[in-house]
C-alpha cells in the first residue's frame, strides 16, 4: 500500500487568506467575504479551516523594471 504525500500548491509560498479560501463568498463590503464557518471575514483573515482555491486568487502584477541606458553597463 503506497503512501503519497500532499503536496502544496506552488510550493506553499502562497500565504494563506479569506479572499482566496474555498469556504469564503465575496461580500458587498470592500474586503470583506462571508464564510460558511465563521460568517463575515476580513480578506487577509485566515483559520485552521482554510483550503486554498487557486481559480479565486488573482496574482498582483510584476512591479515595472527600471529603464536602463548602455552606460549602465560600461565599466
Ligand atoms: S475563516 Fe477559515 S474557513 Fe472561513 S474563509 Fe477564512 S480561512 Fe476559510
Amino acid at each position: 500500500m503506497a503512501f503519497f504525500k500532499k503536496r502544496a500548491l506552488f510550493g506553499g509560498r502562497i500565504p494563506p487568506a479569506c479572499e482566496y479560501c474555498a469556504h469564503s463568498r465575496p461580500s458587498p463590503e470592500p474586503d470583506t467575504f462571508y464564510c460558511e464557518r465563521r460568517g463575515v471575514v476580513p480578506g487577509h483573515y485566515h483559520c485552521r479551516a482554510y483550503c486554498y482555491d487557486p481559480l479565486r486568487r488573482v496574482p498582483k502584477r510584476q512591479p515595472r523594471l527600471p529603464a536602463f541606458t548602455p552606460e549602465d553597463f560600461k565599466l
